[in-house]
């Protein structure tokens, strides 16, 4: 496993490009430079103009910065679309959805599957995919589909993942939901297709709907996210440090969702720290010292809330959770000594102190 002497992606991530050692997420960062931004943000506001425009939120520190684009630079009233789930929330971040309420006093339409759907969907693909990728399917063409039933032209997602993290070299201002069919037939196997009919067919996903990646229009920062939302809208990160985590901003709701952080690590080496610290390195917001230094405290570790809260939701007992997440240990990059699986040497930053506990 090779990491990106500029920001310490893993070469395991799925997808990614790497230019001798430098990854592609590092490569796109450095071309923002010379990208006109003022022409884009003109672009948006050309694509916004005189339209109905709806914003897809969770409620975290992205949500209230599209919000705020949306309001004050786009200088339009936008419906705000929340796909719920039943996962916890970590300390503020219900709070966090509230107030992006009242502060905007924008509409706001929210939709979630039954618990019991969800619990089918958590454990199949615990078992069959160590991933939940039916999350994003929700989520993506869930808000598309309610955006389309409310009749608004544009619609507004985050980030385009693929390129922020160097997995391509193009840009894309419009969400290709093409990408999702593999996992909606998944999903078509798991349940019975009736509970999807809100998600309707295939060859209908753009429900009439443009649906963009405001990273396209304005550079996308997290850290940056994060500073207007608690500036000024008040805004509260969690409070608290947590294992597995490198900031208290990030992925405040769904807070058993981030077992899929735990099961990232299981079968590519790296988890959801490496992915935090590589936006602040390439922002020149922390030292690689410090960023190396989290990377081996925290990026292996699974906070019990998280876990519990899988558990929970998943319906499983601790045993049984681990005796299915032992199978997801990545037998390349890992060695099983006694109870614990060890990094292989000269894999990871330092192989020494990346033991982790089994479960
Ligand atoms: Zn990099």
């Amino acid at each position: 496993m090779k990491r990106c002497k500029l920001c310490l992606q893993t070469d395991t991530r799925p997808g990614i490009i790497f230019q001798g050692d430098v990854c592609q997420g590092c490569l796109n960062f450095s071309n923002r430079k010379s990208i006109d931004w003022d022409t884009r943000i003109l672009e948006l506001k050309e694509l916004t103009k005189g339209k109905r425009v709806g914003v897809a939120i969770s409620g975290g520190k992205d949500s209230y910065f599209l919000t705020h684009l949306a309001t004050q630079v786009l200088n339009a009233r936008p419906t705000l679309i929340r796909i719920g789930d039943p996962f916890g929330y970590w300390p503020n971040a219900k709070e966090n959805i509230q107030n992006l309420q009242d502060r905007f006093e924008l509409p706001m339409v929210q939709w979630r599957l039954d618990f019991e759907t969800y619990r089918r969907l958590c454990r199949a693909g615990f078992e069959e995919l160590g991933n939940f990728p039916w999350l994003d399917v929700l989520i993506y063409m869930g808000s598309l589909r309610l955006a389309g039933s409310l009749g608004l032209d544009v619609l507004l997602f985050g980030e385009y993942a693929g390129f922020e993290y160097g997995c391509t070299t193009e840009e894309e201002s419009e969400v290709s939901f093409s990408g999702f069919s593999d996992t909606l037939r998944w999903m078509k196997r798991i349940l019975d297709w009736g509970d999807f009919a809100f998600l309707a067919n295939a060859n209908d996903y753009q429900c009439g709907v443009q649906s963009l990646y405001t990273s396209y229009f304005v550079p996308w920062s997290a850290s940056r996210n994060f500073e207007i939302a608690k500036t000024s809208y008040g805004f509260k990160d969690c409070g608290v440090d947590r294992a597995g985590y490198a900031v208290r901003y990030s992925q405040m709701d769904a807070l058993g969702w981030g077992i899929s952080n735990r099961l990232k690590f299981q079968k590519f080496g790296f988890s959801r720290v490496t992915d935090e610290v590589s936006g602040l390195l390439r922002e020149g917001k922390m030292s690689l010292q410090k960023a190396k230094e989290l990377i081996e405290r925290e990026d292996s570790r699974l906070s019990v809330a998280v876990l519990e809260d899988f558990l929970r939701v998943s319906g499983y007992s601790y045993e049984e959770y681990n005796a299915i997440a032992e199978k997801w240990w990545n037998k390349d990059l890992f060695v099983k000594e006694g109870n614990t699986w060890n990094l292989k040497s000269g894999n990871g930053i330092n192989a020494q102190v990346a033991r982790v506990q089994n479960g």
